[in-house]
Parts: C-alpha cells; structure tokens; sequence
C-alpha cells in the first residue's frame, strides 16, 4: 500500500476511513472506542489518544443518531 498523499510506502492506515499514510503524512486523532454514561449521569468516553488519522476524512466528535436502524 502506498501513502494516499505521496504515494510513498505507507506506514499505517487511518482508523477512521483506511486510507494508507506513511510517517510524514500521519497526523494523530483520539479515537473514542466507546461512550457510556458515568456516575452522577455524565457521559464518559474511552479514547485511544495519537491513533493515525490520514487529514481528510472527518470523523465527527459525537456519535451520530441512525434512527433509520431502529
Ligand atoms: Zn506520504
Ligand atoms: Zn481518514
């Protein structure tokens, strides 16, 4: 797999899309595994901090309602 912005041999994969980065081309996102809902009612989140993120994609920083899934 080459880097998807210099088409230099990737390094990684962005955990948000899987676009193929190398080390030049990474940039680092938290990755929230899961979301769920702490003492006193606050909603806490697990992160992974400095994942591989590829700059083009844009994950959203909430979760999305899919009530299509319902
Ligand atoms: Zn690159
Ligand atoms: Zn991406």
């Amino acid at each position: 797999m080459n880097c998807i912005h210099c088409e230099g041999p990737a390094n990684g994969v962005c955990r948000f899309c899987g676009r193929a980065l190398c080390k030049s081309h990474a940039r680092s996102m938290p990755y929230i595994i899961t979301l769920y809902i702490g003492e006193k009612r606050v909603p806490k989140a697990i992160v992974v901090a400095d994942t591989f993120y590829c700059g083009l994609c844009k994950p959203q920083p909430e979760p999305i309602e899919m009530p299509e899934l319902d």
